[in-house]
Parts: C-alpha cells; structure tokens; sequence
C-alpha cells in the first residue's frame, strides 16, 4: 500500500508481536505479527515499512508478506480493501513515483523494460536507464541548448546591445553539437532493437540436412536462456533464446522441431516466407551428398538476407566443397559444422556476433535507445534541429529562431516528462501490470 493513509489502514489490520506503535516504528524495517480481522488470525505475516519520503512512491508505503496461495492473498487483499484501501492501477506505484517526481518519465518506462526483460543484456539496459544515463544524457544536450538560449533571450530583450553576430555563431556552434549527440542515439536504436528483440532468425534446409539437430543443439547450449513465443507466420513458434549474450528469436517451423512428427515439411515456398521475415538465414545444408535442385533454390532464396552457410555432417565423408562458386555467391559466411555432434557451433556465434557487429554493442560505455517512443522524439528533435539550422543561414531574426529552438527543447522535454500530456502518461503507464 502506499499513500497517506496506508499506516492508518494497517493500523486496523496488522498486530505486529511487540506492539509497537507506528510512530515509533522505523522507515526500512521489518515487523513480525498478525493480520487479524474481527479478532480471527487472518495469517503470520512480516511486514516492511517505509516512511515518506524514502519509498519507491515517495509516499508513506508498507508491504505485507504473507504466505503464498492465492486463498490467503486474496483475504488479506480483501481485508485492505474493506478497510478504505483502494486498488491499485496497472503501474500506480511507478506513476506515483514519476509523479512525485522520483524518477523521470525515461525511468518509469524502463522499469518496465526490466521487468519485461527477456535476455541478460536488455535487461543491463533497463537497469542502465532505470539509474538515470539516458535521462542524464537528454538533460546535458538540453544544457547545451539553454546555455545559448540565455544569451538569445537576452539579445531579444535588450535589442541595444549588439550581441547577433556572437549569438549566431554560438547557435550554429551548439547546434551541430546537439545534432551530432542527437544523431549517435537514433543510431543506437538499431542495436538496442537487437537487445530487445532478438535476432531474427530462420534455419532453412531440405529434409534430413539436420535442421532440428542444429536447433536442439543451439538450444541444449549450456547458458541458453529460452523463452517462447507464438510466430507471427502460422505453424510456427518463436523462441527467445540468449546464447554467449547473442539474442536470437529462433523461428521454429512445426516440421523442424520434431524430425519424427509427420508434420508436413517445409517447402521451398515456405522457407521463402519466413526467410523474408528473418533478420538472418542460416542455411543448412547435408555435405555428405551433392547440391541439388532444391539447395540451389535455397541457396537462391539467401542471395540478398544476411545469411551464413552450414555445411552440416563434417564428421562423415563430405561431397561439398566449400569454395564452390554456387555457395559463395550466395553468402559470405560459410562453415562446416557437426550438429549432431556438437562440433563448430561456436564457429556460428562468432560468425553472427560479427555480423551484427554485436561487439560493438558496448553497454558499459554507450546509451542505448530501445523505446520507439524515445527513437521517435529524437528523430523529431533531429528535424527541429535541421529546421533551426535554416532559419539561421537565412538569416531570419533571432525571435523566430528562438520559436524553433524551443521546439527542440520541447520534444526533448517530452522524453523525459517534464512536459508530457496526460494523455501519453497514461498511454505509458497503461503497459505495466498490476501492483508495479
Ligand atoms: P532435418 O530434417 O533437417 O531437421 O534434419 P535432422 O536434424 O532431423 O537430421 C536428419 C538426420 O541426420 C538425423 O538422422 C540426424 O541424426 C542426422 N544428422 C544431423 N546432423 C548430423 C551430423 O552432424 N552428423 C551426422 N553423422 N548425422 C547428422
């Protein structure tokens, strides 16, 4: 519970052992009791207090820790409830919290990010932004921008002092500075996708080239971390998995998965389709026999998709040659593997890693924009920015450039929520789930 009169609602509800009044009771602390009703034992509980204003909400907050099941859960729920507690809205406590003016609206949403966070690295991010980088970055291109705004306000309002020739070097200056800041997080954007999201991924082969034996060797892979999903093509599902801290969203056919199931395997039209839909192909193919027709319209399919080559089965006698011209003008990335045994799917990770130049995604040093949101105002700054820059070379007066810099103060003050309608506040807070 958290609010001004969340105590007094415990104070009804809550015996704690040593009886000790909440006024005396300490901000971060624990006390053992009961929650009673009508003088009935509801359940042995701990609960923790925090007193305004060190609380996640700012406000006057406690939790209650009762034992699990959802019977007694729901009673003590109950029990709240009936005695002038009201229940929360999906993210309260973080809305709370951003309008209390804790955290800023950049770390609301990532405290969803983390939350929802489905590899160990989206979830660093979450936690980067959560500790205020992103935010702290915004707040310095916007000090950039005010640094010079004074001196403009000032030439607009004392005309008398001829300060233009200065000033318009200075916006020129600061501008191409915030551009290029601007500029290098849009540009994050498509690797904090990848964080995100997962490399999208297909494996595409003909019958028996070991298309399931790579999957469940990817899979059996010591730190995989899987999560699945239904796919957006029908018959598929789509599985998350997180591999030497490479994301992949596995596309997983019906007919791959399960070798023995008849399920109808997937064609060459098929393949087609949910390689279009990939971010990367993997291409396997069978080395023991020669190329055929069908690997050729594979191989046709890979042309223009980021995409590696797996020579599958180099523990047998192998009859494709890797230098093949048919095999390299389809992709750069070719590599001879054993799935069954397990042999060179590292080769795979480092081949993907450079690919997606997942090296240079460097968490520790640099921002990463995940939020469309965030990717959008930015983009709109970027504009406003490129707007400004016009109004400068041709000369328009100061006043009206004023008016254009101000717009890019305003989409970068609606990043962080400092100037937000309520609208997108409540559009943003809508996505947490109850009791966040
Ligand atoms: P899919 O139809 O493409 O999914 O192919 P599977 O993964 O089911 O493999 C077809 C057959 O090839 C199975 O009998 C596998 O055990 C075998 N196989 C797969 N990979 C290898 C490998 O690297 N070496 C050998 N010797 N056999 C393999």
């Amino acid at each position: 519970m958290s609010g001004n009169d969340c105590f007094k609602i415990l104070e009804k509800i809550f015996e704690p052992k040593n009886k000790q009044k909440i006024e005396d009771i300490r901000g971060y602390s624990i006390k053992y009791g009961n929650i009673v009703e009508k003088g009935e034992v509801i359940d042995e509980v701990l609960v923790s207090y925090f007193k305004a204003p060190k609380s996640y909400t700012t406000e006057n907050m406690c939790e209650i820790n009762s034992h699990g099941g959802n019977v007694i859960v729901k009673k003590i729920l109950e029990i709240c409830l009936k005695n002038g507690a009201e229940l929360a809205e999906p993210g309260e406590f973080t809305k709370r919290a951003f309008l209390n003016g804790r955290i800023d609206l950049l770390q609301a949403e990532s405290v969803i990010d983390v939350i929802n966070a489905k590899s160990e690295r989206e979830a660093k991010t979450g936690i980067k932004q959560l500790e205020g980088y992103l935010s702290k970055e915004i707040g310095e291109i916007k000090q950039e921008i005010m640094d010079v705004m004074v001196n403009i306000e000032v030439a607009i309002d004392y005309p008398e002092y001829d300060v233009d020739d200065v000033t318009n070097k200075q916006i020129s200056d600061m501008l191409n500075i915030v551009e290029e800041k601007l500029n290098k997080l849009e540009k994050s954007f498509d690797n904090g996708k990848i964080i995100k999201e997962g490399i999208k991924t297909a494996i595409i082969g003909k019958p028996n080239a070991g298309k399931s034996s790579l999957l469940n060797a990817i899979l059996k892979e010591d730190r995989a971390i899987v999560t699945e999903y239904e796919g957006t093509t029908r018959d598929t599902i789509e599985e998350f998995v997180t591999i030497n801290g490479i994301p992949l969203k596995l596309i997983d056919t019906a007919g791959i998965r399960n070798a023995k199931d008849e399920v109808e395997k997937i064609g060459i039209a098929k393949s087609r389709e949910i390689a279009n839909e990939s971010d990367l192909v993997i291409a396997i193919f069978d080395s023991t026999k020669e190329l055929t027709e069908e690997d050729i319209e594979i191989l046709e399919i890979i042309k223009n998709k980021k995409s590696i080559i797996i020579l599958n089965k180099i523990d047998l006698e192998t009859k494709i040659d890797e230098k093949d011209k048919r095999l390299k003008q389809a992709s750069d990335c070719i590599i001879k593997i054993s799935a069954l045994n397990n042999i060179g799917i590292e080769k795979l990770y480092d081949e993907i890693t450079n690919l997606f130049n997942l090296n240079e995604i460097n968490l520790d040093n640099e921002i990463v924009i995940t939020n469309i949101r965030h990717k959008n105002l930015i983009e709109k700054a970027i504009k406003n920015v490129k707007k400004t820059k016009d109004t400068l070379k041709n000369q328009m007066p100061l006043d009206i450039i004023a008016i254009f810099i101000k717009d890019i103060l305003e989409d970068l003050g609606n990043i962080t929520g400092e100037i937000v309608n309520e609208d997108i506040i409540d559009e943003i807070f809508a996505k947490f789930c109850l009791g966040k």
